[in-house]
């Protein structure tokens, strides 16, 4: 069985965003750019199927600027067999992002997709979904625990208040919640290796795929600074103040 993996370049978690002057987005030049955490889950996991026999061939998918090729490096490196870049200067929203993975799902006809559950720099939480119902195939999203047998696949998943299981048949897409995994690093070797393996470069028109923006940002601004907090000696002192400001009678 084939895994697909989409892994999106984005800021580094630990990097504060800074709004551009003009109010435009987030400013981007020279700031620390890696793989989208969740994303890293979604590989080691399509790794972890793979050193269990469940899968034969993982492949890596990113869609952005040639950079995105260092984020696909990073997952070759990690152990995903090939990459497919396709390359764009603009920004694809998730229904661009998810049809341009449904176009190579019909190309590579993969049994699992596993996407992170969300890009840690739009926090969408679209892709999988979309993709689901543009494929017509099952979904199980922010999974904790992901187990193969035969042509379905079993998703815990992260709900609130607990936890539900389903029943998915291959193919299918799961996205992965932070309970996953904990994403191996590279070695240095495997790091060395990675430079070797392949990586296709494709464009949108190669798939036939529009992806023209539907949504228009008319501002980006920082959230108001938060004010100062209190500290307070004891429970009732708590609750003399919450009731002064009204949030208990
Ligand atoms: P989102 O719906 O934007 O929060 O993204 C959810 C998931 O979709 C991400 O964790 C990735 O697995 C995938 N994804 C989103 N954008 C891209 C992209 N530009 N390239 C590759 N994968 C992406």
């Amino acid at each position: 069985m084939k895994i697909l993996v989409p892994v999106k370049r984005v800021l580094d978690y630990n990097v504060k965003p800074r709004v551009k002057a003009d109010g435009s987005g987030i400013d981007l030049a020279n700031v620390k750019m890696s793989m989208n955490p969740f994303d890293e889950i979604a590989v080691e996991e399509a790794i972890r199927l793979k050193e269990k026999g469940v899968a034969t061939e993982i492949v890596a998918v990113s869609i952005g600027e040639a950079k995105a090729q260092e984020t696909l490096r990073t997952a070759l490196a990690m152990g995903a067999d090939r990459a497919i870049l396709i390359v764009t200067e603009d920004r694809v929203e998730p229904l661009g992002i998810a049809k341009l993975l449904k176009a190579i799902a019909d190309e590579e006809q993969p049994g699992l997709i596993i996407l992170g559950k969300q890009a840690i720099d739009d926090d969408n939480n679209q892709t999988g979904q979309m993709l689901a119902a543009l494929t017509g195939w099952g979904q199980g999203t922010f999974a904790s625990a992901v187990e193969v047998s035969g042509d379905t696949v079993k998703v815990t998943r992260e709900i609130d208040g607990g936890s539900e299981t389903v029943d998915l048949k291959l193919p299918a897409i799961v996205t992965t919640d932070l309970r996953l995994n904990e994403p191996r690093y590279a070695s240095l070797p495997n790091i060395m290796k990675a430079k070797s393996k392949p990586l296709a470069q494709k464009t949108a028109a190669d798939y036939g795929v529009d992806i023209a923006p539907r949504i228009t940002t008319l501002k980006v601004e920082e959230p108001a600074k938060r004010s100062a907090g209190v500290k307070v000696a004891d429970v009732d002192e708590l609750i003399g103040k919450l009731k002064t400001l009204g949030v208990v009678a």
